[in-house]
């Protein structure tokens, strides 16, 4: 890409990419900043697949992703927010800020912020994208673990990250079952297992059945067991692509490094969100972003010698 500098007075300031809970709420506080902001999204969010959150602050009755999306967009938007659907297909790092090709063009920014978010690795199960939707396959006990209080519940683990997930819902009931779907060679905590009185079931699983909109039911083995709800610990994956292609650093596990005020590693290339932090929450998301956005600013007042 070649750079189309300076970065011109009408265009957009500030890239965010992606419009889930952390690129939604940074346009909020860069929009109240008097920034121009674009925000660039790919779609399906993370969050449009929550069925109801319960631990969202300030929403006791509980409140669903899609509202969720709907309200923190309508406040980007009131701020100035665009919101542009789109992936950003590439970053190039320039002096003063970034060239991003989005939908065929390459806009000038002056500051990035990677909001782009994980990719859940599903269970290769018939109609799992369904199940996840009614809350009958669920991904994160941290958000839902409270309303598994008492069931009988499986974990779907293909390493010892399904045996710490399985412990971590020990909180809640003590009717566990570890599925582990991988060789035999992955799992190393079985004594763990025995210690929490978890189950462990390691023949294939063969189908799920999804009963009265309340039962999951296996049949693995031949053997048909049937489990209140199913929790999948297979992981995600960081969608840190564009920030590798600036040689910004991410950690072992593909999320990016950032200091204390969000910065990555590169100049001027900012990151909140689920492609930060294992701690994959609303709540965690939209503080950094709120973080980043006020990195972002004061960084643009310095360069502008708007500061004291
Ligand atoms: C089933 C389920 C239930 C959950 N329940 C809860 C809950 O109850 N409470 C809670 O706090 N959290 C919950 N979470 C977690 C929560 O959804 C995430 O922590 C949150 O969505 C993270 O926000 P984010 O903005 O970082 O990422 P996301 O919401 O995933 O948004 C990232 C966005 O970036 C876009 N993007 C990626 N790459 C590009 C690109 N190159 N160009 C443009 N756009 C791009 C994606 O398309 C996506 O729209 C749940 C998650 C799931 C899956």
């Amino acid at each position: 890409m070649t750079a189309p500098a300076p970065f011109p007075k009408d265009g957009p300031e500030v890239l965010v990419i992606g419009a889930g809970p952390a690129g939604l709420t940074a346009a909020t506080y860069l929009g109240r900043f008097l920034r121009r902001v674009l925000v660039a999204d790919a779609g399906q969010p993370r969050a449009c697949w929550i069925p109801v959150s319960h631990n969202m602050p300030g929403f006791p009755a509980g409140i669903t992703g899609a509202a969720i999306l709907s309200r923190m967009r309508e406040q980007a938007e009131e701020y100035g927010a665009v919101v542009e659907p789109g992936a950003v297909e590439a970053l190039t790092a320039v002096e003063g800020g970034f060239l991003a090709r989005l939908n065929g063009r390459v806009i000038p920014v002056r500051a990035v912020l990677l909001a782009t978010g994980v990719v859940d690795h599903h269970p290769n199960l018939p109609g799992v994208e369904d199940a996840v939707r009614r809350s009958l396959v669920r991904i994160c006990p941290i958000c839902d673990g409270y309303e598994a209080t008492g069931k009988a519940v499986a974990v779907i683990g293909d390493s010892d990250m399904g045996v710490r997930e399985a412990a971590f819902i020990r909180t809640y009931t003590d009717r566990v079952t570890l599925i582990h779907i991988d060789a035999a060679e992955a799992l190393t905590e079985r004594a763990a297992l025995d210690r929490l009185g978890i189950a462990l079931v390691e023949t294939p699983i063969e189908a799920v059945h999804l009963e009265d909109d309340r039962v999951t039911a296996f049949s693995f083995g031949g053997k048909r067991t049937a489990f209140d709800l199913v929790y999948s610990a297979l992981g995600t994956s960081a969608n840190a692509s564009l920030a590798e292609g600036v040689e910004a650093l991410t950690g072992d596990d593909g999320r990016l490094v950032v200091d204390s005020h969000q910065l990555t590693t590169v100049p001027g290339l900012y990151a909140a969100g689920d492609v930060v932090r294992g701690l994959n929450q609303i709540a965690v998301a939209t503080a950094e972003a709120a973080v980043a956005a006020t990195a972002i600013h004061n960084a643009l007042r310095e360069a502008d010698g708007l500061t004291v």
